[in-house]
């Protein structure tokens, strides 16, 4: 029998893609290629003719016909690259978008005169947001919370795979529903020795609040919450329409639902001063804005992404609470 050389079997593959109307069939089929030869792309040009093991191209062709039914590439190889790292991701997160590095870098910059900053990332699905910031910020804590089991899992493995595990932890939460209360996978990570660091995280983001009693405060919460208006989710590529967790899309009516939510809540997970810092769709700035104002945030602003379009709403909770004076 014939075996399928290289070139042959990408022109296939393309070909295939092409025909099903895959946006970028051409280095899709490619990416593909390389992740199952292990081949580089010099490889490629100078050794094209040659042949492929009969059970690489069945593998190959596997692969391909499954992107052909529109399954993002990054649920393919489980590979996402987001700040220059690379994550696991599969069907139970949303694959790390480009745009959200916006929300990372404005986050670094906030964050960049304290020594051991606590952060709080909310809605943190393959932990993408959290675990660049842990590696940029090697003195910081984070905690990461999702509603989603699933991908708290995804989350804990990318960090381990990043080697932050030991200053992150996660918990399975509705927003801040269970925050304070609930260390989800506490026997995962116990088998791994972090138990310990889990209690010392618990200890240093303890701050005195007004009434006196201590309570859990963070110098920034970050967020990219799920904010596509449900009746919008309908008109995306069916990549992200049938594939990404509608749970990690859908913001409900307006598409502002968990905006509102978490920005309600916000002050009381803050320390004075500390940043909220928000993803939002290109069209919601002045409406996210809008919340951070009325429940009193301070130098609040709307950044654009290397595209121009507004991506980024941060603001800043009051040094000092003198509404009570
Ligand atoms: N925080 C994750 C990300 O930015 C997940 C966001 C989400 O599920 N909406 O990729």
């Amino acid at each position: 029998m014939n075996r399928e050389t290289l070139t042959g079997l990408l022109k296939k593959g393309q070909i295939i893609l092409a025909k099903a109307g895959i946006r970028d069939a051409g280095l899709d089929a490619w990416l593909l290629l390389e992740y199952i030869t292990g081949k580089s792309r010099a490889y490629y040009f100078a050794h094209g003719e040659e042949c492929v093991t009969e059970e690489n191209a069945e593998r190959y062709l596997e692969l391909i016909s499954r992107r052909a039914g529109h399954i993002p590439l990054q649920h393919l190889t489980h590979q996402a690259f987001f700040m220059g790292y690379e994550f696991y991701v599969d069907e139970n997160v949303l694959v790390p978008r480009q745009d959200t590095e916006t929300l990372v870098e404005l986050g670094l910059e906030c964050m960049k005169t304290l020594e051991n900053p606590h952060i709080l990332d909310m809605c943190t699905g393959s932990g993408c947001i959290l675990i660049s910031l842990m590696k940029e910020l090697p003195g910081a804590y984070g905690k990461g919370v999702d509603l989603s089991k699933e991908a708290l899992n995804v989350a804990m493995r990318n960090a381990r795979t990043l080697e932050v595990a030991e200053r992150v932890e996660f918990v399975q939460s509705n927003l801040f529903a269970e925050v304070r209360n609930t260390v989800y996978g506490t026997g995962d990570m116990k088998e791994n020795g972090v138990k310990g660091k889990t209690k010392d995280i618990e200890k240093v983001t303890e701050h005195q609040n007004n009434n006196g009693n201590y309570t859990e405060a963070y110098d920034m919460i970050v967020s990219n919450p799920p904010y596509i208006p449900t009746a919008e989710i309908e008109e995306l590529m069916d990549e992200v329409k049938l594939h990404d967790p509608r749970m990690a899309l859908d913001g409900m009516e307006d598409g502002l639902y968990f905006y509102r939510a978490i920005t309600e809540e916000a002050q009381d997970y803050l320390v004075p001063g500390g940043w909220l810092l928000y993803e939002i769709g290109c069209s919601q700035g002045k409406d996210v804005a809008a919340l951070l104002q009325k429940e009193g945030f301070e130098n609040i602003e709307i950044r654009q992404d290397l595209a121009g379009l507004d991506r980024v709403v941060l603001g800043r909770k009051k040094l000092q609470e003198d509404e009570y004076v």
